[in-house]
């Protein structure tokens, strides 16, 4: 019997869930040597590692993206500082938790564990938190001598908001743990994620000192990591000039064949070459691209319906101004060894690298400054007014919001401000590693389908470029104009001026021509098992995205005389001539499935009234409802923010008229579909 796409899917998901246990280590921890990211300890013994480091709180983080363990990181470094408690920070998935209820009796005068848990999904744990909350669950009886605290971190407009913080605090209670403080529910969704960790934080931080008589000290900085400079130059060959990881770093020719093969995670990506990318919107002012990564040369994989992880770097631009604030421009070049002061303490980084490398590869320098740096960098601040300033907006939440994040400034810009334009010399760059987020990949929507692309990926990103009022500078995002770049000199586009410019070549030339780091995550948003269930899409701007690939995988079973069913398909844009995605493309998939794929467009600026894909729902109330009753699967892609939250409630409503229901009976059919795996979401 043949293995239709789910039963491979799950095939696929067991073999690579065998290769993780067997290998459980290697394939987990980044290569050993000179990677001092490696953050493993020599045992998974929770008590033997907190005694032997002599530890007395223990921090442990449950991160998809790499947000949470950046907030796990800075809270234990200050939670350490604050009180003068020895904090250690860890990957859930690093250790095992029989022993979680005997460390409070076994670790003299531990004190606390703080939980940093990321929601992902539909709810579900992060990938490296699955096998504790499988513990917990199942296996977990007593945590009565638990004393825990947590901050969860989600996005209120999704469904299961903070689900996991929420589940955290729900097991560990259950077992009979107890909860210091409240439950902290950071939001990404509106957007306040820094300022609701800082008030749970100040929060906590107060608690403690009054239900643990912890006494408070001023915070001073205390580097866990020692940067030294180094008698290596640029050129010496085990200096790490920004390499995606430790194997990338001058590899003989056997190990070079081997980077080819895999397995490719967050740890290891895939050095992939784009062989097309275009230009899909028809606008001198916005941009959308398409690209396509060659898959053929490495034993990546991928399913229709799966993400893929572009690892970026950070623009020309925003390098030359970060290193030239903190005065480092002219020593971009210098070596550096980076070596942890802690044992526990295990930074993301290679080390030797250069000031540049650190910069442009590893630390998140573009994006929006937390109020915590800016109240810990005064310290080093070149004047005293500078100093004043700082400190100032960092204690001050609405003076910050005015002069700060609604002018979307970043750390570079906000420190030239600050000093107007004095250097930064004295800022230790050990502060800056320890302080500045991790550059993290970015994900996209994989538009091909592994049965009709196999050999390469296709993504579609639509360019973050913003003028906002009253902001002088064009606010631009990391991956996406890093993929216009691209796009423009694979192209010899030169009518096109871009914003930002990059370093395409990448370090040692190993991104040319064309290349970037990528790897796959395997997403549970798929195709209905069988290709003749009919489908709704609704997929309104790059939401569109996974759908083009569903469609390509059923002209491609067509072509092979399977029966699909019907895709209706309701895309949505500005207008017909400026950011209809794929409009050709369509063209040729209608003829190729015939009446068993149609394209319902609605286009919000061609009208006096906004028209949206919900209003198109609406209009085609009968045949939804009528294919939902053939088995229908339901798909939303795109915008979390407003449109998926309102075609469930069109869709709600479509159910009322169309089934002469109630209300609160047609949100159960809603939640029946979610259920039973016919309602699913890809939004972002
Ligand atoms: P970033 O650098 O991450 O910036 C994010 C935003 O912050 C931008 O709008 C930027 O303008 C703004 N910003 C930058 N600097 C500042 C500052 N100093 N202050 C305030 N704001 C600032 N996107 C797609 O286009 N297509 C897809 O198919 C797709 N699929 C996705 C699937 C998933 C599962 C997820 C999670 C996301 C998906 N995304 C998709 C979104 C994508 O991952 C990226 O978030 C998006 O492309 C922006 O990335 P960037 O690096 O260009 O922007």
């Amino acid at each position: 019997m043949a293995l239709d796409t789910l039963d491979l899917g799950v095939l696929i998901a067991i073999v690579l869930a065998i290769g993780i246990y067997f290998t459980k280590g290697s394939l987990w921890g980044k290569s050993d040597g000179e990677d001092v990211s490696v953050p493993r300890g020599s045992s998974r013994d929770l008590i033997e590692v907190l005694s032997t480091n002599n530890k007395k709180a223990l921090v442990l983080f449950a991160s998809q993206t790499g947000t949470a363990e950046d907030y796990s990181h800075k809270f234990a470094k200050e939670f350490q500082s604050r009180f003068s408690i020895p904090t250690m920070c860890g990957d859930l998935a690093d250790y095992d938790y029989e022993n979680l209820n005997e460390i409070f009796t076994s670790v003299d005068g531990f004190q606390l564990v703080i939980f940093f848990t990321a929601t992902y999904g539909e709810g579900e744990p992060p990938d490296n938190a699955v096998e504790f909350f499988d513990y917990l669950e199942n296996e977990c009886e007593d945590l009565s001598n638990l004393k825990f605290s947590c901050f969860g971190l989600g996005n209120s407009t999704y469904e299961f908001y903070n689900a996991m913080g929420k589940k955290t605090v729900s097991t560990l209670t259950e077992k009979g743990a107890t909860l210091v403080g409240e439950l902290g529910l950071g939001d990404d969704g509106r957007g306040t994620m820094d300022e609701d960790y800082m008030a749970w934080k100040d929060g906590l931080f107060d608690i403690l000192k009054d239900q643990l008589s912890l006494e408070e000290h001023e915070l001073v900085y205390e580097p866990q990591i020692k940067i030294e400079e180094s008698v290596l130059t640029v050129d010496s060959p085990e200096v790490s000039l920004g390499e995606p990881d430790a194997k990338y770093i001058n590899p003989s020719q056997e190990e070079a064949q081997s980077l080819n093969e895999g397995p490719f995670d967050h740890t290891h990506p895939y050095l992939a070459p784009i062989t097309v990318s275009r230009e899909l919107f028809n606008s001198d002012s916005r941009h959308c691209i398409h690209a396509e990564f060659d898959i053929s040369d490495s034993t990546l994989k991928y399913t229709t319906g799966d993400h893929l992880a572009i690892w970026p770097s950070n623009s020309n631009e925003h390098v030359f101004n970060f290193l030239d604030i903190l005065g480092l421009y002219e020593k971009k070049d210098v070596v550096i060894d980076i070596k942890s002061l802690d044992p526990t303490v295990h930074p993301h980084l290679i080390s030797p690298s250069t000031y540049e490398a650190v910069v442009r590869h590893y630390l998140e320098i573009s994006g929006p400054v937390s109020r915590q740096f800016v109240g810990s960098v005064a310290q080093f601040a070149p004047t005293e007014q500078a100093k004043a300033h700082a400190s100032k907006l960092g204690k001050d939440k609405e003076l910050f919001h005015e002069e700060v994040t609604s002018k979307f400034l970043n750390i570079a810009d906000l420190l030239r401000v600050l000093s107007d334009g004095v250097k930064w010399t004295s800022v230790p760059f050990a502060f800056i590693i320890e302080s500045v987020a991790h550059l993290q990949p970015r994900y996209y929507s994989i538009s091909s389908s592994s049965l009709s692309d196999k050999q390469a990926i296709h993504v579609t990103a639509v360019v973050e470029q913003e003028k906002y009022p009253n902001v002088d500078h064009i606010v631009t995002g990391v991956a996406t104009n890093l993929l216009l770049n691209i796009q423009l000199a694979q192209n010899k586009v030169s009518d096109v001026k871009p914003v930002v410019t990059y370093d395409l070549a990448g370090p040692r030339q190993k991104f040319a021509p064309f290349k970037l780091p990528v790897h796959v995550r395997r997403s549970t948003f798929k195709l209905p098992s069988n290709p003749a269930t009919p489908i709704i899409c609704i997929g309104p701007g790059t939401g569109v995205a996974p759908f083009r690939g569903f469609i390509r995988e059923r002209v491609a079973q067509a072509a092979n005389d399977i029966g699909v069913g019907k895709t209706l398909l309701f895309f949505g844009c500005r207008n017909s001539t400026e950011d209809f995605l794929y409009k050709d493309e369509f063209v040729d998939y209608s003829k190729k499935l015939g009446e068993k794929f149609e394209l319902v467009t609605a286009f919000s600026r061609e009208t006096a009234e906004k028209v949206y894909v919900q209003h198109k729902m609406l209009e085609r109330a009968t045949e939804i409802s009528e294919l939902l009753d053939d088995g229908a699967f339901f798909y939303v892609c795109g915008d979390a923010a407003r449109m998926a939250r309102d075609v469930q409630t069109v869709l709600v409503r479509i159910m009322m008229s169309e089934r002469k229901v109630t209300e609160s009976i047609a949100t159960g059919m809603v939640k029946n579909l979610r259920v039973l795996n016919r309602y699913q979401e890809d939004v972002w």
